[in-house]
């Protein structure tokens, strides 16, 4: 763990790190799509939050939206990973779209516990982040119900129609520690608050804040590769700074690392986002191999191996009858 020799230039490298299985199985279905129907496919709003994957995919074919009204009727569209709200799906099928849904089945879980306690006549503290798409779409599917929560302070605030009668639920991307934070002040006010049924924030989510936080005790300096609206990536670098790294920078390439982040460092941590290809991650440890820090030691927390299949109307296809 320490240091053998003082000034030593080494890497200590983050696994998990990087795809999760729902990013994995909605890049994969963009792909399959593609290989299915031809381009365009379209795809309603980044199919995941990283500048790279989502270029490529374009290149590929495939073209971007930000609503299905841009979407030619009758053509076939993609839903992202983060979700969509029921209006959404209304709207797709209003436009007799061929709809792919690549929510994440995680994404889906919390979808589901939204409606369920919403037909229980709760209202949810929905702890999120304002404008996430995934946000919207969970809210969206019980708008009336739900109730935005974006920080501990903001939990200090809010008002509740009735404090018998609330449940909390989050997003799937939050840092672990600042969301319990948030629930422990929600609970000082209002003490009859509900837990969700199962965590919210999901596995890959956890499983890359654990593993970071382990790199960045010994780290001067913390590498984050991954998109600035990706919100488990910019937790990351978060997380790396709360838990003793002395700096962190969030990249998308290696080529925006800059010189003066590595004066005096002897020890680079380095992760990734769930929506990075390890392609990425090459080349930042490639580059900094040729800055001398070559020593590179795999830091695992944990070992991830579960897979989602295709989204269903993929699976249908794929069998053969489109
Ligand atoms: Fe699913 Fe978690 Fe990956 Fe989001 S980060 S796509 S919720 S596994």
């Amino acid at each position: 763990k320490d240091n053998p020799v003082a000034g030593h230039k080494r890497v200590l490298l983050a696994a998990p790190r990087g795809y999760c299985a729902g990013v994995d199985r909605a890049v994969v279905a963009v792909e399959k799509a593609l290989a299915l129907y031809g381009a365009p496919v379209y795809v309603r709003k980044q199919i995941v939050h990283n500048v790279h994957v989502v270029a490529e995919l374009e290149q590929r074919g495939a073209i971007f939206v930000n609503e299905v009204d841009e979407v030619p009727h009758g053509a076939h569209v993609v839903f992202s990973a983060h979700g969509v709200s029921p209006a959404v799906v209304n709207a797709a099928a209003e436009r007799q779209l061929h709809a792919i849904d690549a929510t994440c089945p995680l994404v889906t879980k919390v979808h589901r516990e939204a409606v369920r306690f919403a037909r229980d006549d709760f209202e949810i503290l929905l702890i999120g982040h304002d404008g996430h798409e995934e946000v919207e779409g969970t809210a969206g599917e019980a708008p009336e119900h739900v109730t935005l929560v974006t920080s501990p302070e903001h939990a200090d605030a809010i008002e509740v129609r009735d404090p018998d009668k609330v449940v909390w639920l989050s997003q799937t991307t939050l840092s672990v520690d600042e969301t319990m934070e948030t629930v422990r002040r929600l609970r000082e006010r209002f003490p009859k608050l509900q837990d969700p049924p199962s965590d919210d924030i999901c596995y890959a989510t956890q499983n890359r804040q654990v593993a970071i936080k382990k790199v960045a005790a010994d780290a001067d300096l913390v590498i984050v590769v991954g998109s600035a609206n990706s919100s488990n990536s910019v937790r990351l670098v978060e997380v790396a700074l709360e838990n003793g790294a002395k700096a962190a920078h969030r990249i998308d390439y290696a080529n925006e690392m800059k010189q003066e982040w590595f004066d005096g460092v002897a020890t680079v941590g380095v992760t990734s986002g769930a929506s990075v290809p390890e392609v990425l991650v090459q080349e930042v440890l490639d580059t900094l191999g040729g800055a001398g820090y070559r020593d590179v030691e795999r830091i695992t927390t944990a070992e991830e191996d579960l897979m989602f299949s295709l989204p269903k109307e993929l699976r249908r296809d794929l069998d053969g009858g489109v």
